[in-house]
């Protein structure tokens, strides 16, 4: 049994995370703040399991952080925690600041301090694993080669550049002070238990409530698109194989326009749900005014991870689309 400690447990990638960790039978301690992107009922079904503890609290907060590693013997800490919604960070951006740059600092100090008094196996099993973004490479044109792990950093959003800025920090503390820590770089993530203000559940709901179903600038835009139970495989296989000091990267192997995308989730609505009218939920499309510095593409090469970890997809995409569309139906 591994002693895990998740930060942003509540969120989208982290419930997943601690649902998978917890039918393992592993045991994880959740430190959350509940911010508005945090949902207690994601993690409700396990919140009586004695391997389940919860704490809300701040990652900014260096005591709170101590107080876990110590009190619960941590083996594991793997870091969701993060403001993550690129719009709030063009409207807001000193929470992402806050948050993704000074929460990782903090998260670091406490873990370095709380390893440097670990002995034998316990200090050289211990892993700090810090989740981050495919959006700290920028942006790619239609025919430029996908990011890998050797892609030079050139974030364009305030919230891409302060995952950026703990990318580094997290390599400084294994390079300085030799914390064995792991850094991944993951693609767009799908599936249950996402916030509403994404663009796959802002999709479903708008069709389900006969909203307009807005789509950014001409809806060009690429994204790889990758299952969120697969990324939380990756975060595993990375603490368990991932060579300390480095960083993988997971994609899913799905790049898709915007409005390829949305097409998909209309024409399985039609089939599953269709609108009382007979008409396509494509009639809801509507165009609005494009985000501003849109990244055009990203892509991953996920060689790395597969060679060196194991990695793989589970299903393809249509199947897991489907799935998903169905989750948020029921
Ligand atoms: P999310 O917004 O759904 O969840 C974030 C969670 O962190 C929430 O539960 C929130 O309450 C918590 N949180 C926020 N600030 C906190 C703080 N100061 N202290 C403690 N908890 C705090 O995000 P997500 O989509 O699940 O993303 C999780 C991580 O994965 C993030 O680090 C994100 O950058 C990264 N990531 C996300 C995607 C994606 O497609 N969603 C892709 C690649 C990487």
């Amino acid at each position: 049994m591994r002693k895990i400690f998740v930060t942003g447990g509540c969120g989208f990638i982290g419930s997943n995370f601690v649902l998978e960790q917890i039918r393992k039978c592993n045991q994880v301690v959740n430190l959350d703040k509940i911010t508005y992107s945090g949902n207690l009922d994601n993690l409700k079904e396990i919140e009586l399991n004695p391997n389940y503890h919860f704490v809300q609290g701040d990652i900014c907060s260096q005591s709170i952080v101590s107080e876990i590693l110590q009190k619960f013997d941590i083996d594991w800490v793997v870091n969701f925690a993060a403001e993550s919604h690129v719009d709030n960070s063009i409207s807001g951006p000193e929470i992402f600041i806050k948050t993704n740059i000074n929460g990782v600092f903090s998260m670091l100090t406490s873990s370095l301090e709380y390893w440097k008094k670990l002995q034998g196996n316990k200090k050289d099993n211990f892993r700090f694993l810090h989740v981050s973004t495919d959006e700290v490479y920028g942006s790619l044109n239609k025919s430029d080669p996908k990011f890998n792990e050797e892609t030079s950093y050139k974030p364009n959003s305030p919230y891409s550049a302060s995952k950026a800025a703990s990318d580094h920090l997290v390599r400084a503390w294994h390079k300085t002070y030799g914390l064995p820590t792991l850094t991944t770089n993951c693609s767009n993530n799908f599936g249950p238990r996402q916030h509403k203000e994404k663009l796959i559940p802002t999709v479903i709901f708008s069709c389900l409530n006969d909203k307009p179903i807005p789509i950014y600038g001409n809806g060009k835009n690429i994204r790889d698109w990758i299952y969120v139970e697969d990324h939380c495989n990756g975060v595993e296989l990375a603490l368990k194989k991932g060579r300390v000091g480095e960083s993988y990267c997971f994609g899913g192997d799905a790049e898709k326009e915007n409005i390829e995308i949305v097409t998909m989730i209309c024409e399985i609505l039609d089939d599953l749900k269709p609108r009382s009218d007979r008409k396509s939920y494509k009639e809801q499309i509507s165009f609005v005014a494009d985000r501003l510095g849109h990244d055009l593409r990203y892509a991953i090469d996920d060689n790395k991870a597969k060679n060196e970890l194991g990695f793989s997809l589970s299903k393809n995409f249509k199947e897991r689309l489907k799935e998903t569309v169905n989750w948020y139906i029921k």
